[in-house]
């Protein structure tokens, strides 16, 4: 029943030799625990390249996006550099992100890499009742990380204490910068030990992060994912798409498009082992016929597998990138990269999976919204377009499944082999119309043949940037800023009742926002202070969420009337009451 193997197969991959291993950078065996559990079969190219510099205490300054693993790059060597056992509790490393969102997930991952080292991890955020955050910090900290206005508020009231940092990472400098933090980082900074280790990461690197480096990193390791450029092996010409899709959409968001493209055979990659794992078990749960492949299994499984793929008995293979490294199968029409890969060789290896020898191959990727910049990245380095396209709709979903039931019945008819059932047409047809017999009997063979209604939601349409809207990639000092930026969808102003009286910067107001909300920096329009008031110019879809959020926190210590702007587009009257409008750098 087995096929036999061929020397492709993933036996031991042929370059595993050349890649190194989590062991090989010099991490201890308790964070090499949590990643095996974690099911982390290799680093990332910014882990391998940054942990051992930082390892030894050397500052560094990368340029790498969301999606590059660079959370992981730089909590193993802190938490690794961490003493163990400190009675005490100020914080010996801090790290500065620009949003809640990312404060959370930050801290969640320094828990999950450092739970046998029982490092003690603390968020700190506006937005959170300040009491909670007290307490913790006076219960003692290891890492905090903080967006920097909080990290500030605490730093004032003398309740963070930086004398005892190690560490400082600024992470996603450049959106801290475009949010208007550039003073908040500057005042934390001054009061960080002189001798400490400074690592900063950014997407992008104008000039303005450059001076950040120049004034606060010492003499600093460089590291930049994107410039390992031509790429080594030139991308195969395949048929490149991706979808923009929140996380917790990805299973159906796949079973759509899978079912759109209908492949003979597709594999999916998945960057760890747990992830293969779960998602082969929700394919199969959806009526695929999925098997994963990964590098806990034996060889024995991986032949299986492979075998059972061949022979047609299974039609997706779940995978991660070492488990799938020299594979070939001629069956193959599409890669879908569940996630966005860490770097584009390992897209471009991927993608080689498909296309071979003149063969037509298509290549997906689902990226989540924060993950579109890595997309962009991809695109530059490999010189070939992917598209963005919309994830199909129950409308789109319903009309693909009546087209394949047609292509059935069009089949069926050419087969000509319908005689045994000529005889239920004519008794049907004694008593009713010919077309009423031929819907019952369609519709019969498409509820038979479609799958059931799980898939009826509606997956939420993510709006798309384009690559250079939202922030300057070079230079420049940010003034996309400034009012009127275009965007789709429309924006509408959100009124703030309190104003320069109150003490209230761009940036205060920008902080309130992205710690309330899921709502990123970029996302956010021109801002205009009043002395009593303030207006922020918001994307009319979130800005309910916006106004819900902002109604439960305080600005400035302050509670604030928050509503949707009743002026409209009165800025006439608006002037005429001794407005300012500003910039927000
Ligand atoms: P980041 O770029 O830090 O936001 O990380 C992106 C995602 O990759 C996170 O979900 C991590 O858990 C995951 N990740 C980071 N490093 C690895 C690795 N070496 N192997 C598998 N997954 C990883």
């Amino acid at each position: 029943m087995t096929a036999a193997p061929t020397p492709t197969d993933p036996a031991i991959p042929a370059d595993a030799e050349d890649a190194t291993a989590f062991a090989d950078l010099g991490l201890r065996t308790e964070l090499l625990g949590a990643l095996a559990a974690l099911g982390y079969e290799e680093p990332t190219p910014i882990q391998r390249e940054a942990i051992p510099p930082l390892l030894a205490g050397q500052d560094l300054l990368g340029q790498a996006a969301t999606g590059t693993g660079k959370t992981a790059a730089f909590a193993l060597p802190l938490l690794q550099r961490m003493p163990v056992g400190r009675p005490d509790g100020d914080p010996v490393s801090l790290v500065l992100v620009p949003t809640r969102e990312l404060a959370v997930q930050v801290s969640e991952a320094f828990h999950r890499y450092g739970k046998d080292l029982g490092a003690r991890v603390l968020p700190i955020y506006g937005g959170q009742p300040i009491g909670r955050q007290l307490r913790a910090l006076d219960h003692g900290v290891d890492v905090v990380v903080a967006t920097p206005g909080r990290a500030l508020d605490h730093i004032a009231r003398g309740t963070l204490r930086l004398g005892a940092l190690a560490t400082v990472v600024l992470d996603e400098a450049d959106e801290m910068l475009d949010m208007g933090f550039a003073e908040d980082i500057e005042a934390i900074l001054e009061h960080a030990p002189a001798g400490r280790q400074t690592v900063l990461f950014s997407a992008t690197m104008p000039a303005r992060i450059d001076g950040l480096a120049r004034q606060h990193l010492t003499d600093p390791v460089r590291i930049q994912i994107e410039r390992e450029r031509p790429v080594a092996v030139e991308a195969p010409r395949v048929r490149q798409s991706a979808y923009i899709v929140a996380r917790g959409h990805k299973p159906a968001a796949l079973g759509r498009v899978l079912d759109v493209e209908s492949p003979t055979a597709a594999i999916v990659f998945c960057r760890s082992r747990e992830e293969v794992d779960r998602l082969t078990e929700t394919m199969n749960g959806r009526g695929y016929r999925a098997e994963a492949l990964h590098g806990g299994m034996s060889q024995e499984q991986r032949d299986r597998v492979m075998g059972r793929l061949r022979a047609g008995t299974a039609d997706l293979l779940v995978a991660t990138d070492v488990a799938a490294r020299g594979l070939d199968v001629e069956q193959l029409t599409h890669v879908v990269n569940y996630d966005v890969p860490s770097a584009p060789e390992s897209y471009v290896h991927r993608i080689g999976r498909v296309g071979r020898a003149g063969r037509e191959g298509v290549a997906i990727t689902l990226a989540e919204p924060r993950e579109h910049r890595m997309l962009k990245t991809i695109e530059r380095v490999t010189g070939q377009r992917i598209t963005i396209d919309k994830i199909p709709t129950v409308a789109d979903m319903r009309t693909r499944r009546l087209e394949l039931t047609q292509g059935a019945l069009r089949e069926s008819l050419l087969e000509d082999d319908l005689d045994p059932y000529r005889v239920i047409v004519e008794s049907l047809t004694d008593e009713f119309d010919l077309v009423e017999v031929a819907l019952a009997a369609v519709k019969l063979a498409h509820e038979a043949t479609s799958p059931g209604s799980d898939d009826e939601e509606e997956i939420p349409q993510v709006p798309v940037r384009g690559p250079r809207e939202g922030r300057p990639e070079t230079g420049g000092r940010g003034e996309r800023r400034g009012p009127g930026r275009p965007r789709t969808g429309g924006t509408t102003q959100v009124f703030i009742g309190l104003g320069r009286r109150a003490g209230v910067r761009p940036q205060d107001l920008v902080g309130a926002i992205t710690g309330e909300t899921r709502i990123s920096g970029r996302d956010i329009g021109s801002i205009e202070i009043a002395d009593r008031f303030s207006l922020v110019e918001v994307p009319q879809a979130v800005a309910d969420e916006i106004i819900s959020g902002l109604r439960g926190t305080t600005i400035k210590g302050r509670k604030a009337t928050v509503r949707r702007d009743r002026d409209g587009d009165g800025s006439g009257e608006r002037r005429d009451r001794g407005y300012e409008r500003r910039d927000r750098r």
